[in-house]
């Protein structure tokens, strides 16, 4: 194993920001010192002068390859894990999903096989129940023995994902039981499908109609009722893709009461709105997402929650489809538009520049996009800080760079960019996979099958 210098780089982390020296030996991080009081020599060192020294960025909600309304997310494990690296993130945490009639194990083999041996960073799975029964309850317990430790359910799509209030409540309680953590994707599913069936009767079937039936009440109506049964079950609940004001507050309310509720929102939200959904030309349908992006004055309730810790993390959601041919399927019926967007590559970027246009601090920046996941998802200390033992999972990034995010020039497999045009301070430049560069002065010289599975502990919040 070699052993690699970091040098001159102001080094940040969720609670420091110092100039030192790192040295990485055996894929790890072993030592910091004040540069010129150490006498350290290495194979390889890299000069960070003027740059920032900050970890690998953790993407814990990511959508590799999934299968939605008979198409699949145009990214594979490979092709998004590459495209991740290009962005700064070294790990993802993807959701290996139960189907329906089958059990979670089925469903894990199965993302297994997609991932395993093609990824270029490390990589682990939260499991999606979408078929809470006595089975798949008992299994939970086996999981979570293993490292998959988090499970989403879904409170919307009836007939895919749903689950009832009732399956809900089992599935918590099993978690309180074994220490997993619920994650819920909280909106009124029942009451949308009625909004969709009128809507798309009246004849309203562009794509901006997906975001007036996916009403901001009927998103803060389940997290109020996801709290609740939360509550009820003495479980811990982490709500995905917060994004509406209503939503933040009730997640703040459950935690002013001492609730372990927490919550995670997601570039698109804090960033586009409504006004994308309107674009004319069937272009809205490349911000089609559930929950749906919200009118602009909901983000300054999202920007305010993540400085106040009323929202821990910011996770991707990446779940990229083409416009041309995939998004393309909801030409005249919003309802049939693939559900998602691209942008694990635009994340790190996308909150440096909240840290330039002064939204959060720096240190805030590395808390929401690498060390809160990593302690939300049990991967903590090893991911998500530069620390003594921590892996060497370290990204240079030089503030100062300016680029503009387009499609023309972007590593994710999808043919537009939500962000094209859109001017950002600061750049990638460098990163180290446990110690392996997978970016080397903004060229990759990554490989599929560097990134390992990480069986994960249980949650460091709780
Ligand atoms: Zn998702």
């Amino acid at each position: 194993m070699t052993r690699t210098l970091i040098t001159g780089g102001l080094v940040i982390t969720a609670s420091d920001e110092l100039h030192v020296d790192v040295l990485v030996d055996g894929g790890r991080v072993v030592a910091l010192a004040t540069p010129g009081s150490h006498g350290w020599t290495a194979d390889t060192v890299i000069d960070a002068t003027g740059k920032y020294v900050i970890p690998g960025g953790v993407d814990a909600h990511t959508h590799m390859e999934m299968p939605f309304g008979g198409t699949y997310a145009a990214d594979t494990f490979e092709t998004g894990t590459r495209a991740a690296a290009w962005g700064g993130t070294t790990t993802i945490v993807d959701f290996a999903i139960q189907s329906m009639g089958r059990s979670p194990r089925e469903g894990l083999d199965a993302w297994h096989a997609k991932a395993d041996g093609n990824c270029a960073i490390d990589y682990g799975f939260h499991m999606i129940l979408s078929d809470v029964n006595e089975s798949s309850l008992k299994e939970m317990d086996r999981l979570v023995a293993e490292g998959i430790t988090s499970f989403k359910l879904f409170m919307a799509y009836p007939g895919v994902f749903y689950s009832d209030d009732g399956q809900i409540l089992r599935a918590m309680q099993r978690a309180s039981g074994n220490g997993g953590l619920i994650m819920m994707h909280a909106e009124n599913g029942i009451a949308i499908d009625v909004l969709v069936e009128q809507a798309l009767a009246e004849g309203r079937t562009d794509p901006r109609y997906h975001g007036d039936v996916r009403k901001v009440a009927l998103e803060a109506e389940a997290t109020h009722r996801a709290v609740q049964l939360a509550r009820v079950a003495g479980a811990p609940l982490y709500v995905v893709h917060v994004s509406a004001d209503e939503a933040v507050a009730e997640i703040a309310s459950a935690r002013h009461k001492g609730l372990p509720v927490f919550g995670e929102t997601c570039p698109q939200y804090l960033f586009l709105s409504t006004d994308n959904l309107a674009e004319p030309d069937f272009e809205g349908a490349k911000y089609v997402c559930s929950t749906p992006l919200r009118p602009r004055e909901h983000q300054e309730a999202l920007w305010r929650g993540l400085r106040n810790n009323e929202l821990q993390v910011v996770s991707t959601d990446h779940c990229p489809f083409c416009f041309s041919g995939q998004k393309e399927l909801g030409r005249g019926d919003f309802s049939k538009i693939p559900n998602g967007m691209p942008g694990v590559e635009n994340r790190l970027d996308l909150l440096h520049q909240a840290v330039v246009d002064g939204h959060i601090s720096r240190r805030r920046w590395i808390e929401i996009a690498c060390a809160s996941p990593a302690r939300m998802f049990g991967l903590y200390p090893k991911k998500g800080t530069i620390a003594p033992g921590a892996d060497a999972d370290i990204v240079v990034y030089d503030p100062g760079a300016e680029q503009t995010i387009s499609a023309e020039t972007h590593h994710m497999n999808v043919d537009y960019s939500a962000y094209e045009g859109k001017k950002v301070t600061g750049r990638v430049e460098t990163v180290l996979s446990r110690g392996v560069p997978v970016i080397k002065d903004r060229a990759y010289v990554g490989h599929a099958g560097h990134g390992t599975y990480l069986p994960r502990g249980l949650s460091q919040y709780l």
